[in-house]
């Protein structure tokens, strides 16, 4: 039984799908493991950690891959890359499917069968195996700090012999997990805090973190959780309403966090233009959608800009690859709680029992074709022509925006079924590599973008 890991290859990307301490849980359950050379360089795991923990270090992918039963990864790989794997061997990791079901056909023809991390569902059993959650909880901390080195002022209240300094004020749009997350950062670094959601379920948590909650709560906003606890696409009558009452909120703000998606859909723009307009020069907003198209109008993917009214918008599409140690760790640790249950605990075989609710849930393509639901007619319709991997490099950190915004990849809708409500949010960040943003500029016009 051998596990295989290569170095990703999109652009930006930093994290690795398995750190030392995957591989030797890998090796106790009597698998090999190959790495290729430098593939958790960026993540900070050295080739001497990956062989002190037990792995061969393989000097190309090729080596790596070659009689590899299953092969891990953060983002989905190109076919071309798996060429010459052995037929029907695993390929694990995040494969943001939607809108790329060309490619995922292209992988099953290649001989892999795919299985998407994203599309596990979310039952009692596999929390440990939410690489949605693991990413997004690091996101919605990583989004703070983003805030605050961009932030021209203090997040705490200080009183000192030079006078007091206020507390910023921090809005957190979409309370799930980087929601969360990103109150609770923010309280920790003495902001005031409030935050909004369309699930009602969410007041309760916010409240709980000792932040404000702040939303329409009618009719509609009673009903507006599926029962797989993620939010439906609200009415345009409640969008207005909820826009209303967030303009005023948001005039008031220093700090705005944008979190809100919807499974399989474009993320909801919340914030117009007008209302970054409304704010003050110096405020800082921070999209955590971005990646999904963004939450807020002003919002260039990919990167830092400055409104002409001196509003720093921060849209950086890897948030979790800004943190690639720690991203790692959790990320290999979901992928090893999966892998895990393809061992028979007994006889250390590997045996996939393809009736398990999770591998039903995850399997995206099987002996040469998509067999995933949510993804069959769609597949079809775009063979043959599969297009490689796109190349998903984002710029870091530009202070001034872009000559053209980089188009954001929206995720199609999918079915409502509940293995489809996975969506497509979780691992596909591009991500600005590990250099930190420079300071957003003061403010100075954009030349474009800036959509005010
Ligand atoms: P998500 O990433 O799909 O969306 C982020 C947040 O945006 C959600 O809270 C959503 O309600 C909100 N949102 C959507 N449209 C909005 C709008 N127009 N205005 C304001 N907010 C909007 O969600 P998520 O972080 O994956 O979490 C969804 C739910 O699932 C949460 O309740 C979370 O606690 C729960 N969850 C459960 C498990 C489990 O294993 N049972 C695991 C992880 C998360």
């Amino acid at each position: 039984m051998k596990i295989a890991i290569v170095r990703e290859r999109t652009e930006g990307e930093t994290r690795v799908a398995a750190t030392p301490e995957t591989v030797t849980r890998f090796i106790a359950l009597g698998a090999t493991v190959a790495i290729e050379a430098g593939a958790g360089e960026a993540a900070r795991f050295t080739d001497a950690a990956y062989k002190e923990a037990g792995a061969e270090i393989a000097p190309t992918p090729a080596a790596a891959l070659a009689g590899a039963d299953i092969v891990l990864t953060v983002r989905r790989p190109g076919a071309a890359l798996l060429q010459g794997i052995a037929k029907g061997a695993l390929v694990v990791g995040g494969m943001d499917p939607y809108g790329h079901e060309g490619e995922i056909a292209a992988l099953g023809k290649a001989g892999a069968t795919v299985i998407a991390m994203e599309f596990m569902p979310r039952i009692t059993r596999a929390q440990v195996m939410d690489i949605l959650s693991s990413q997004a909880n690091l996101a919605g901390y990583q989004g703070v700090i983003d805030a605050a080195v961009n932030f021209d002022r203090a997040f705490p209240m200080m009183m000192t012999a030079a006078g007091t300094v206020r507390p910023a004020k921090a809005f957190v749009m979409g309370a799930g997990v980087a929601g969360l997350q990103a109150i609770a950062t923010a309280k920790r670094l003495g902001a005031i805090v409030s935050a909004t959601d369309v699930r009602p379920a969410a007041k309760e948590q916010v409240e709980s973190l000792g932040a404000k909650f702040i939303a329409v709560e009618d009719e509609e906003f009673k009903q507006a959780e599926t029962a797989a606890g993620y939010a439906k696409p609200m009415s345009a009558g409640y969008q207005a309403k909820q826009a209303a009452l967030t303009a005023e909120h948001i005039a008031k703000q220093d700090i705005v966090i944008t979190t809100a998606l919807i499974p399989g859909r474009p993320a909801p723009k919340l914030v117009t233009a007008a209302m970054v307009k409304s704010m003050v020069p110096g405020s800082v907003i921070v999209d955590l959608a971005a990646e999904r198209g963004g939450n807020v109008e002003s919002t260039l993917p990919g990167q830092v800009i400055t409104t002409p009214n001196g509003v720093t918008v921060i849209g950086y599409t890897n948030v979790p690859g800004r943190l690639a140690t720690s991203a790692s760790q959790l990320y290999a640790r979901n992928l090893y709680a999966f892998i895990e249950t393809l061992f028979d605990k007994k006889t250390k075989a590997f045996a996939v029992n393809w009736d398990d609710e999770l591998v039903k849930a995850t399997l995206l393509t099987k002996d040469g074709a998509v067999v995933h639901p949510n993804l069959v007619a769609a597949a079809s319709a775009a063979a043959p022509a599969a297009k490689a991997a796109p190349v998903q490099g984002e710029l870091l950190a530009a202070a001034t925006p872009a000559k053209k915004p980089a188009t954001p990849k929206a995720a199609k809708p999918a079915a409502d079924a509940a293995a489809g409500e996975a969506p497509a949010k979780a691992a596909k960040p591009k991500a600005p590599p590990k250099p930190r943003a420079p300071k957003a500029a003061k403010p100075t016009p954009p030349k474009t973008g800036a959509s005010e």
